[in-house]
């Protein structure tokens, strides 16, 4: 799950990107509306969290400029400004919650564990394809109905590869949904992960396709 955070306080914005991390979900990070619009069409995050407040653009506008291309995608607002007119405001432009600051992080990660919820192409939180099944809301990989330990990050590789099975899923994209901006990534990284996985999901599980990326194909 790739969340676009857009917040320009820089304190509180490391604050939430490590307790994001923290929890599996892949965290870019900018302080700028017209950033936030940038990285919005050219990184395809699934949850924006966007604070109001911005140095460059009103977060209003922001949101407006969000919803004329992206109807569908959940957007969290954050402000200071908790006035029930703004709450009107941001809701009738197409917010899909609202949460007043200060706020508690435990707060913040329910709400973004509802917004996932009704992302879900289907209403249940369970993917299968093959003999692999895959628990979203429990963070639960089966194999033939065995549990398999999965580090975070295979986990949000095989989540990725299994909600898009029969697409090729390129490296950058992939890439960008495990790392964050500016993390340093090493260049065998998703390799290793995908190295990783066959192991313990069989080797045919996940496909290479040479020199674009990879795939798991639907049986
Ligand atoms: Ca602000």
């Amino acid at each position: 799950m790739q969340i676009l955070l857009v917040e320009d306080d820089a304190e509180l914005a490391a604050a939430l990107a490590q307790a994001l991390r923290a929890r599996g979900y892949a965290v870019n990070h900018v302080a700028q509306g017209r950033l936030a619009l940038t990285a919005v069409r050219t990184e395809a995050p699934d949850i924006v969290v966007l604070d109001l407040g911005l140095p460059d653009m009103d977060g209003l506008q922001v949101l407006r400029g969000i919803r004329a291309h992206e109807r569908h995608l959940p957007v969290l607002v954050l402000t200071a400004r908790n006035s029930v007119d703004d709450l009107v405001e941001g809701l009738d432009r197409g917010a899909d919650d609202y949460l007043p600051k200060p706020f508690a992080m435990s707060e913040l990660l329910a709400r973004l564990r509802v917004l996932e919820r009704r992302l879900g192409t289907s209403t249940s939180s369970e993917i299968h394809v093959g003999n692999v099944s895959l628990d979203t809301a429990r963070l639960e990989v089966r194999c033939d109905g065995v549990t398999v330990e999965l580090p975070r990050r295979e986990y949000m590789l095989l989540k990725a590869l299994m909600e898009n099975a029969g697409k090729v899923l390129s490296r950058a994209s992939l890439e960008s949904r495990l790392y964050g901006w500016g993390e340093e990534v090493a260049s065998n990284a998703l390799e290793v992960h995908v190295h990783h996985l066959r192991r313990k999901l069989g080797t045919q599980f996940i496909q290479t396709v040479r020199g674009v990326g990879y795939r798991i194909p639907r049986p």
